[in-house]
């Protein structure tokens, strides 16, 4: 099966398009995130050009946008620099100047040639008594027909102006093919959508504020084709995971019993239940596709250790994916004491393994004597290979897309996989990145945690805020201060970390320790684990620590700067403390004066400790940009849906895509043709591999 020839047109480059050559192409390509055009045709219009209103010069009132048909006069070219150019025109009624800075005179007589007839368009200011217009546009000739009166205004990038965007769009648009149907009829007229082609007509000639509203017919239309094609992809992957034979595993084995008499501690409700339901899928012969939500500090990591028993009881492999260096070390830390008195052992291969060191763990990994495996994405690299691999868990904070969780259950036949979440994903969020995956929640804190403080501090009090320090520092307190990212660069990050760490030390000492993503894996061991020791009580952190970094006696989380994170990434540090029994604060500070915006986000931030709230307050007031930085974190980015606006279409696109598989999981319908073109015009290439794969 290859793409289907009705869909060539959309695919082809964008240099078939009038105006755009070898240079303006890159332009194109950078501003729209594509090289197709179809990427240009879900280039989407945010504002309208209204020209209709036609006055003569005489009734032009000043500040409106009029379109004007006027006769050239006469030029006049500027008698000094920094004088503007001056093209006088006229109609029956006035007289009007039309004004121009850096103009070159060539290049105005040809544009405005003296006794010719033209319709401008610009918006009408008053000088000196008299009107003109500066930089006006010129529509054509008097005698043009078919001027549209509202022009498009798309977003534009150096090198493309609104003219060379309007010409490429317009040339695009001539390329749109009408497509096969794939919507459910029943479906498509309850809504009231019309065709595939005549939406994306629509989209690009908005004829008023109105059509700028999401919920548009148009737009929920183009929405919901890509919620389809998402849902679809999720379903296929899903369908076909399931179908290939699962292994059953024995769930109450002795491991598992050993491990769980060892802790240190009761099982909360909510983490027996998490674990029934993961045992019930491990006992089936389909394979586990579960989702572990819980929110910071929920135990989530004791539940993944069980689950492994459950495969090595069996006699099978576990591996267990960390997003970061540090948490996978952690976690290997962490578990070790628990599981080699069990006999268990487990190994932890991370980027920084090289050379012979990493041979030999390659090898125990190959020939079964690492019976759980925790590390980075190192573990699904090519040159790792399994001898018998039974679960992989992935603790993902969605930082891991769709492909990399993929790769890992490759590694064995039938694997079962488990993903942890931590940050609380929105439903809406979830369903684009997991779909309809088996959900467990961890619902419940361990017992004995009490609420942490959260206090706003402006930068400009933080001399007292240090002097508090110097006070709980002196009773033990243990301090992560995390600083500001700067503009999303590493470097910069780092900069502004050791200053702050410098600034700490003349206070405190040898007392502070500093650790950011820049330093060696080593150095970055040896502070954390004199952090863990108590050896150091203040911990000057870039973001590194984000997620996951466990130390029950830590009590106190300094957030510099704390208006530029995202409130989901505010959440995930302030849960770095109140793990322990101790009162825990959390020090938001930042920067005066602050925007609206700003101070309703940090206030839900000091206001709820509750995940879920503050990620769909996140979303509301962020609206539909870049919801939890969805960039870096694995989730999809989309053309039409807009988060904010389309939930409803996502769940709706869900259970239309479970029917299809239901009904034809091989898309061999008529419908299941057109949701084939659907796919590859979306570019879903796994769900395209699934088809292909039979
Ligand atoms: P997260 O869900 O954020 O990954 P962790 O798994 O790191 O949370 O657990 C946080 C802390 O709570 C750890 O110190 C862990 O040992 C402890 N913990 C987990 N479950 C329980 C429990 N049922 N009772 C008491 N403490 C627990
Ligand atoms: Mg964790």
């Amino acid at each position: 099966m290859s793409r289907p020839f009705i869909l060539d047109p959309l695919f082809r480059s964008l240099k078939t398009l009038s105006g755009v050559g070898d240079r303006t192409r890159t332009h194109f390509e950078r501003l729209i995130g594509g090289e197709r055009i179809f990427d240009l045709l879900a280039h989407t219009p945010i504002d309208i050009i209204d020209r209709s209103y036609m006055p003569s010069i005489i009734d032009a009132e000043a500040g409106r946008l009029a379109t004007l048909t006027v006769q050239i006069v006469k030029h006049t070219p500027p008698t000094r620099r920094n004088l503007p150019y001056r093209v006088h025109a006229k109609d029956g009624t006035g007289t009007i100047d039309l004004v121009f800075f850096r103009a070159y005179p060539d290049y105005m007589l040809k544009t405005y040639p003296i006794g010719a007839e033209l319709i401008i368009s610009g918006k009408i200011d008053i000088y000196r008594e008299h009107p003109q217009i500066v930089h006006p546009d010129v529509m054509g000739g008097s005698e043009s027909k078919d001027i549209p009166p509202i022009e498009p205004i798309y977003p534009l990038t150096q090198g493309i102006n609104h003219k060379a965007l309007l010409k490429a769009m317009h040339s695009a648009l001539g390329f749109c093919p009408k497509l096969p149907e794939w919507l459910d009829p029943a479906y498509q007229k309850k809504m009231k959508w019309g065709e595939w082609h005549k939406a994306i007509a629509l989209l690009h000639s908005p004829q008023s504020a109105q059509d700028f509203d999401p919920n548009t017919k148009t737009r929920e239309r183009l929405a919901y084709d890509e919620a389809l094609a998402n849902q679809l992809t999720l379903a296929l992957m899903r369908h076909r995971h399931k179908k290939k034979n699962g292994i059953s595993y024995e769930t109450n084995g002795a491991l598992r019993q050993q491990l769980t008499q060892n802790l240190p501690f009761t099982l909360t409700g909510a983490q027996l239940k998490s674990l029934e339901e993961i045992d019930r899928d491990m006992g089936q012969k389909i394979r586990m596709m579960r989702l572990l939500q819980g929110d910071v500090g929920s135990g989530k990591t004791i539940v993944a250790a069980l689950s492994m028993m459950n495969a090595l009881d069996s006699h099978m492999q576990a591996a267990f994916m960390a997003p970061t260096e540090i948490l996978a070390r952690q976690h290997y830390e962490g578990l070790r004491p628990l599981l080699t008195p069990l006999g268990i052992r487990l190994v932890c291969l991370t980027g920084r393994n090289k050379g012979k060191e990493r041979d030999v763990l390659t090898q125990q990994i190959q020939n079964g004597a690492a019976q759980i495996v925790i590390g980075t994405h190192a573990l699904f690299q090519d040159s790792i290979e399994f001898q018998n691999l039974g679960l992989a868990i992935i603790d993902e904070q969605h930082r891991f897309g769709v492909d990399q969780r993929l790769k890992l259950s490759n590694k064995g036949k039938g694997v079962d996989v488990l993903v942890m979440t931590a940050t609380p994903i929105p439903r809406t969020l979830s369903l684009t990145a997991y779909g309809d995956l088996d959900v467990s929640k961890l619902d419940e804190k361990p017992p004995g945690r009490q609420p942490i403080d959260t206090l706003l501090f402006s930068t400009d009090k933080i001399q007292e805020m240090i002097e508090g320090l110097q006070r709980q520092v002196q009773k033990n307190a243990r301090v992560y201060w995390v600083c500001p990212l700067v503009e999303e660069s590493e470097i910069l990050d780092v900069t502004a970390a050791e200053e702050r760490f410098q600034i700490l030390e003349s206070v405190f000492r040898d007392k502070v320790g500093l650790i950011h993503g820049r330093m060696k894996a080593d150095e970055k061991d040896t502070v954390m684990k004199k952090f863990v020791a108590g050896d150091l009580s203040i911990l000057v952190a870039t973001t590194v620590i984000e997620v996951g970094v466990n130390v029950p006696e830590a009590t106190i989380m300094v957030i510099e700067s704390a208006e530029r994170f995202g409130l989901a990434q505010l959440h995930q540090l302030r849960g770095r403390v109140g793990r322990g029994a101790d009162k825990s604060y959390c020090f938001l500070l930042y920067k005066a004066p602050l925007s609206q915006t700003a101070r309703e986000r940090l206030s839900i931030m000091r206001d709820t400790e509750d995940g879920f709230l503050i990620s769909e307050k996140d979303l509301e007031l962020r609206g539909s940009g870049d919801v939890l930085g969805t960039k870096q974190s694995g989730l999809p980015d989309f053309k039409f849906i807009d988060l904010a606006a389309h939930g409803e279409l996502l769940s709706t696109a869900r259970d239309d895509a479970k029917l299809i598989i239901q009904k034809d999981s091989e898309l061999k319908t008529k419908r299941g043709d057109a949701l084939r073109t659907l796919l590859y015009l979306f570019e879903c290439d796994q769900a395209i591999g699934y088809l292909q794969g039979g």
